[in-house]
């Protein structure tokens, strides 16, 4: 797919890649052997019809393409441009044995975008009205999969977001170069054409308690993700000019602080950025760094290139931008200067050892190789856990560890009748599609219980 070239886009936050043209999709739809046991759909989480759609792009029906799409997919503007492809339908396409495989997600994109560029959009079958009140807290990919499910089948639903704006990661988190927020703004608008009540700027737990929630809804979904970030406990973190990614990416993208004068969000704009960790999260903020002037956006990652959780294509996009990769390299201590303001990070060497318990090998310190790297500014993006809330205003909620509330990977239950949980808030740090996958599964188990009354 086209893209920005990398010199100019690493200066503006305008989307990288462009897009297919119709001429582009149909080819690339047409290399689909259309499989009659299609392993492409058992790689994909909310198991789209992917041959369907792909078959109707290859004939050039693209009102057709998006009708079988939205059957089981109502973000797929959003899952063609975030969604891991490579490791979940494109990894299990059968082409992907000798060449390379259909480009599912190009062709979701595609087929989304050139729905928005139509005056009219397909609608979605709604079943007959149950009378049934379902509630949903947090408006992510989970809460949005759940609301729009539901209202398929025929309930009420009710949708409580504690920010002014839904979408949760979608819209805080990731950046406009990734996912534009119009797109993500016109799919939460056909998940409320559906039916779905949407109230923001309401947190639960504060305003009202999941118990009285349960008052006046048959069922609740709680899909309020991992918002709360960590930090790595090491000396010098509450120096000036250490972020962590949370706050940095919810500055620039949600308060929108990359559109200043227009908007007069305050962010540190540093000119030697440094960004710890590796994942997606770690990109977008090193990738934004660069785009808010850092004249050196510079990474720290504590395993090799391999182990690096983020995607390739956002590892080759940071690559091209410029960004300065420090491997095997992990911070110990952040050193301030007389004002307390951030100046430097001390690194130690590392090199890996015997696989750990996540199968990648582990990083060990190389003894005596400290050495500095000057900075003005630290983006912290080593992962999140879920914010304790919820767990801590609903007695007899079971939770896990980390704040994680424990519910059932078949049906999204939880220790609490009528309680339903999916998406990061169960998992931790996960992914959109399986948010969404997670979504889909308590909405059936939604439907049933609120139809049976079993739990
Ligand atoms: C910077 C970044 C980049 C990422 N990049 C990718 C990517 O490229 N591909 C990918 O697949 N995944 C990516 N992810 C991960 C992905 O975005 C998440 O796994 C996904 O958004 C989880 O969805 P969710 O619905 O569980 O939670 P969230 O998206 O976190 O949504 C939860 C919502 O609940 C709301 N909420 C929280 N508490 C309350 C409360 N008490 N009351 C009411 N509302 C509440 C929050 O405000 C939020 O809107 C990324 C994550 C980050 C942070
Ligand atoms: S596995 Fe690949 S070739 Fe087969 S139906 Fe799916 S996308 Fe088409």
């Amino acid at each position: 797919m086209r893209e920005q070239d990398p010199q100019v886009r690493a200066r503006n936050f305008e989307e990288v890649p462009y897009g297919y043209t119709p001429e582009e999709a149909v080819e690339e739809a047409k290399r689909c052997l259309k499989c009659k046991k299609p392993s492409c759909v058992q790689g994909c989480p909310v198991n789209i019809d992917i041959p369907g759609f792909v078959g109707q792009i290859a004939l050039g029906n693209f009102w057709e393409a998006m009708k079988v799409m939205k059957t089981t997919n109502t973000l797929p503007a959003i899952c063609g441009r975030v969604c891991p492809q490579e490791s979940q339908c494109e990894g299990s396409c059968v082409l992907a044995k000798k060449m390379e495989p259909v480009a599912i997600g190009n062709l979701e994109r595609y087929i989304a975008d050139w729905e928005a560029q139509q005056n009219e959009c397909v609608m979605c079958e709604m079943k007959p009205r149950t009378g049934k009140k379902v509630a949903v807290v947090g408006a992510g990919p989970a809460g949005l999969t759940v609301a729009s499910d539901c209202a398929k089948m025929g309930h009420s639903v009710a949708m409580f977001e504690a920010l002014h704006k839904p979408g949760g990661v979608l819209v805080y988190g990731i950046p406009e170069f990734r996912l534009p927020k119009a797109i993500v703004e016109r799919e939460v608008n056909f998940v409320r054409s559906m039916g779905v009540d949407l109230q923001l700027n309401y947190v639960v737990g504060k305003l009202k308690t999941l118990d009285d929630l349960l008052q006046e809804f048959d069922a609740v979904f709680v899909g309020t993700g991992a918002g709360k970030p960590s930090f790595m406990g090491i000396p010098g973190e509450n120096c000036l000019g250490v972020y962590s990614a949370n706050e940095y990416l919810t500055r620039s993208n949600l308060m929108k602080a990359y559109l200043f004068p227009r908007y007069d969000t305050p962010i540190v704009r540093g000119k030697r950025v440094a960004t710890i960790g590796g994942g997606n999260v770690a990109m977008d903020s090193a990738r934004t760094a660069l785009r808010l002037g850092a004249e050196k956006s510079i990474l720290i990652y504590r395993r090799s290139r391999e182990e690096m959780p983020a995607r390739t294509a956002e590892v080759h996009h940071a690559e091209q931008e410029g960004i300065e990769f420090n491997l095997l390299t992990n911070p110990v201590r952040y050193i301030a200067d007389e004002k307390g303001w951030v100046k430097a990070v001390e690194c130690l060497r590392m090199e890996l050892g015997e696989p750990d318990a996540s199968g990648r090998r582990r990083p060990v310190p190389v003894k005596g190789s400290e050495f500095q790297i000057p900075v003005d500014t630290v983006v912290v993006a080593i992962g999140n856990s879920p914010n304790p809330l919820i767990a801590q205003t609903t007695p007899g909620l079971e939770t896990a560890k980390h704040g994680n509330v424990v519910a059932d990977p078949k049906t999204g239950r939880t220790s609490k009748q009528g309680v339903f949980a999916g998406g990061d808030i169960v998992t931790g740090a996960a992914t959109v599609i399986l948010a969404m996958g997670a979504g889909r599964l308590a909405a059936n188990s939604i439907d049933e219980y609120v139809r049976t009354g079993q739990w």
